[in-house]
């Protein structure tokens, strides 16, 4: 049986208030299911102005809060710009770094990532790195080498010893917000690949947990999640209403 415990992370991007934020983390916890202690990890991702709110929601519960980037430098002239300490010291437990919207709308490169990716770890915080292809690039059988290249250069910042404390999300571009979904057999075979990857450069494929991002939905997510290397989910427009959340995280269980 797999040691890896299942996580299912909600990315709101750049929605919600803060008092929204504490409607839905009230709904929240009211309705979600008591969760067995290997049962999954339940991650939500406000916008920076709410994580304090979230945090303190949270407290109490084993719901863990993640912002949604930072900056490398831990302090420093970057104006508009959030580091690693700062959300430490607010409670926040994990990061998204390389989204395709960040790495697509706002220049993040591989070189930043890999800074990043170091920072993160270094503050005690759990950084969840996307990859993923684009529909030309799967079309044209090149999604291997575009993910080995993306990890290849984004872990190049840490001990590969440390791999597997991140959690990788496999992050189809074509699949984001567009309702397309890798089907099942996709998202296996892509997720074992990245394993893959792992283990030649130097990490433990088998101990990192890499979930499945892209249009899960509550009608998709128990086959997506159902396969065996498919660890949980990154989800986006599903994220923002307390009972699809719940239903995807019941079909993680
Ligand atoms: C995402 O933003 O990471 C995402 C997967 O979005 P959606 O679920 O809306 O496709």
């Amino acid at each position: 049986m797999s040691e890896r415990r299942p996580y299912v992370a909600a990315n709101w991007k750049m929605h919600k208030t803060i008092s929204e934020t504490g409607d839905f983390l009230g709904e929240l916890h009211s309705g979600l299911p008591r969760l067995p202690a290997d049962g999954p990890e339940v991650v939500i991702c406000p916008p920076f102005l709410s994580l304090a709110v979230a945090t303190e929601f949270c407290d109490e519960s084993t719901v863990k809060v993640a912002a949604q980037n930072m900056h490398e430098a831990g302090s420093g002239a970057f104006t508009g710009e959030i580091s690693a300490p700062m959300l430490v010291e607010i409670g926040v437990d994990a990061v998204i770094l390389g989204h395709s919207e960040r790495r697509q709308y706002f220049g993040e490169t591989d070189q930043a990532l890999a800074a990043k990716v170091a920072a993160a770890l270094e503050a005690g915080l759990e950084p969840i790195l996307c990859v993923g292809e684009t529909q030309a690039q799967r079309e044209a059988g090149e999604t291997d080498s575009v993910l080995e290249e993306q990890l290849t250069a984004d872990l190049s910042g840490i001990p590969f010893s440390r791999i597997h404390e991140l959690v990788i999300a496999y992050e189809p571009i074509w699949a984001i917000g567009t309702g397309l979904t890798a089907t099942p057999e996709q998202a296996q075979e892509t997720i074992s690949d990245i394993r893959n990857v792992i283990n030649r450069l130097g990490g433990d494929g088998d101990r990192t947990r890499i979930i499945y991002g892209g249009s899960v939905k509550p009608g998709n997510a128990a086959e997506l999640l159902g396969q065996e290397d498919v660890d949980g989910a990154l989800i986006g427009g599903a994220s923002l209403e307390v009972e699809s959340l719940i239903a995807i995280v019941r079909a993680a269980s």
